[in-house]
C-alpha cells in the first residue's frame, strides 16, 4: 500500500522506477500493453539525460547498443555544408550523447528494472482507466489492456502518470483539452541499413520544412556486413495529417518527391530512403503547456506532462530529468502532497520553456535562417550568408533553454538520488 504507483513503462516510467528503486522507495509499474516490444525508431539522449542514466549505472549497457554521437552537421537541400559542431564527449561534456533505437533504450531500462527491483514490480496488460484519492492514498483502476473487460484496482501512496502523449490521467484532470496540436509538419520515419556516412557518428540535419527537411543519424553499430542501422526522418509542411499512431505505416510516394534530387557526395538520399526496412508516418504534434501537473497525490511525468515536437532531441531526456526531480522530491518531503508540488515547481516552468522553444527556435533554426537568407538558393560561401558567431549563438541559445550547456551541467547539484 505504501507503494508509488507508476502508470506506463515507457522511457519516463522505467527511469522513474529505477530512480525510486535506487532511492529505496517501493514502487510498482503498470503498463497497458501485454508485452513490451521494441516499437519506434531513433531517439537522441543529450548529456543532461545520459548523466542521469550514468548515475543509475546504465552508461555501459547503453554504450553497447547505442552510437556515441560525435557531431551535429547541417546542410542545405543542395548538400552544401552550413555548420558543424562537436557533440557530447567530443564537445567536452563529461557525458556522451547517445543516438539509440527507442526499443534498445526501453530494453536496457526494462532489464535493469526487472533485475534490480524484481520482475513482479512491473505488471503488463494493465491499462489505466482513472484514479481517485483520499487522505490515505490513491486508488487506480485498470482494465486488462485497452478495451479489456476485466477491472482491477490498486491502492498506493501516490500515482505518477507516465502514460505518454495520450495520457488518460491528463484527460481526467483536463477533460476539455483538445487533441494534440498539429504543428503543420508531417514526419515519415524509418531505419535503413547503410554504410557509415560522414564521421560514422554524425547527426545530420538538411533542407528546410517547407521544401522538405531530413534528419539522419546512425543508431546501431555496423555488423559484420559493415552496415549501420541508420535512423532518418523526413519532415514536410503538410496541411492535413492523421492522428498519431506509433505503428502507422507510411507510404514512400507521399513524401519522397522533394528528396528525389538529393544526390550528395556523402549520401544518395532517395536511394537511402528506398532501402528502408519500413516507413512509419507520424504527425509532429505537441500540447500547450499546462498550468499544473500535480493534484494532491497524483502527478504527470514525461510526455503526459509536456509533450513537445521532436525538434530538439529533448522528449526522452526531459522525461528522464522529471524522474530524477520527482525522486528527489519524494526523498525530501515526508508528505507526498508536498513532494509532488515541489516536483511540479521544479520542472513545470523549465519544460514549458522547452515546449515553446521547440515550436519556434529549436536547433534547426539554423537551417531556417540560411533558407530565408539565401531564398532557397545555393550559396558561394556560407560566411557570406551567416557568420560563425550567429550560428553558434543559435545553437547555444537552445542549449541554454533546454538546460544542457556544459557550464549548467557542471554547476548543478548531483544527478539522480
Ligand atoms: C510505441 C511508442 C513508440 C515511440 N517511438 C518513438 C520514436 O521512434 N522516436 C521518438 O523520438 N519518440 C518515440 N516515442 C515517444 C518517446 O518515447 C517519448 O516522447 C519520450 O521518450 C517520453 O517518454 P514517456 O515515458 O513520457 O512516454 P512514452 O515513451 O510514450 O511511454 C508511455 C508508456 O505508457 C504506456 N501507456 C499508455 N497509456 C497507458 C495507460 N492508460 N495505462 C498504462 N500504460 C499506458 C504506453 O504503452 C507506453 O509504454 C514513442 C512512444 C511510444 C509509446
Amino acid at each position: 500500500m505504501d507503494e508509488v504507483i507508476v502508470i506506463g513503462a515507457g522511457i519516463g516510467g522505467l527511469t522513474l522506477g529505477l530512480a525510486l528503486q535506487r532511492a529505496k522507495i517501493p514502487c510498482r509499474i503498470f503498463e497497458s500493453v501485454p508485452e513490451i516490444r521494441a516499437i519506434g525508431v531513433g531517439i537522441n539522449l543529450l548529456p543532461h539525460a545520459t548523466r542521469e542514466l550514468a548515475t543509475l549505472g546504465l552508461e555501459g549497457a547503453l554504450a553497447k547498443v547505442a552510437i556515441e554521437t560525435t557531431d551535429a552537421t547541417f546542410f542545405n537541400r543542395f548538400g552544401q555544408l552550413i555548420y558543424q559542431e562537436p557533440l557530447g564527449r567530443a564537445a567536452g561534456y563529461d557525458h556522451p550523447q547517445f543516438s539509440i533505437h527507442r526499443g534498445d533504450l526501453q530494453g536496457v531500462l526494462l532489464e535493469a528494472f526487472r533485475s534490480r527491483a524484481g520482475a513482479d514490480r512491473i505488471v503488463t496488460g494493465r491499462h489505466c482507466l482513472g484514479v481517485e484519492q483520499d487522505d490515505g492514498g490513491v486508488t487506480v483502476t485498470f482494465s486488462d489492456g485497452p478495451g479489456g473487460a476485466n477491472r482491477f484496482t490498486m491502492r498506493g501512496r501516490v500515482a505518477i502518470a507516465c502514460d505518454g502523449i495520450n495520457s488518460v490521467i491528463r484527460k481526467q484532470f483536463f477533460p476539455d483539452e483538445g487533441e494534440p496540436r498539429y504543428s503543420g509538419v508531417n514526419m515519415w520515419r524509418g531505419v535503413t541499413r547503410w554504410k557509415p556516412m560522414l564521421s560514422g557518428a554524425s547527426m545530420v540535419r538538411a533542407g528546410w520544412l517547407s521544401h522538405g527537411k531530413m534528419v539522419i543519424y546512425p543508431i546501431r553499430a555496423a555488423g559484420s556486413d559493415g552496415l549501420q542501422l541508420i535512423n532518418w526522418v523526413a519532415e514536410i509542411e503538410t496541411p492535413t495529417y492523421r492522428k498519431r499512431d506509433w505503428n502507422r505505416a507510411g507510404s514512400l510516394d507521399d513524401f519522397i518527391g522533394p528528396f528525389s534530387d538529393w544526390h550528395f557526395d556523402w549520401l544518395d538520399v532517395p536511394a537511402f530512403i528506398r532501402a528502408a526496412d519500413s516507413v512509419l508516418e507520424f504527425p509532429m504534434v505537441d500540447q500547450d503547456p499546462l498550468p499544473r501537473w500535480s493534484f494532491g497525490r497524483v502527478t504527470l511525468l514525461g510526455d503526459a506532462a509536456h509533450p513537445m515536437v521532436p525538434r530538439g532531441s529533448n522528449g526522452a531526456g526531459q522525461a528522464i530529468l522529471d524522474a530524477r526531480a520527482l525522486t528527489a522530491a519524494l526523498l525530501q518531503h515526508a508528505d507526498p502532497v508536498a513532494a509532488l508540488s515541489a516536483y511540479e515547481k521544479q520542472r513545470l516552468e523549465a519544460t514549458t520553456r522547452i515546449v515553446l522553444t521547440n515550436r519556434t527556435n529549436p536547433p534547426d533554426a539554423i537551417l531556417r535562417e540560411v533558407f530565408e537568407r539565401t531564398r532557397d538558393r545555393p550559396f558561394k560561401a556560407i560566411d557570406d550568408v551567416i557568420s560563425r558567431d550567429e550560428l553558434l549563438a543559435l545553437s547555444d541559445g537552445y542549449k541554454r533553454i533546454a538546460g544542457y550547456t556544459k557550464e549548467a551541467l557542471r554547476s548543478e547539484r548531483g544527478a539522480i538520488g
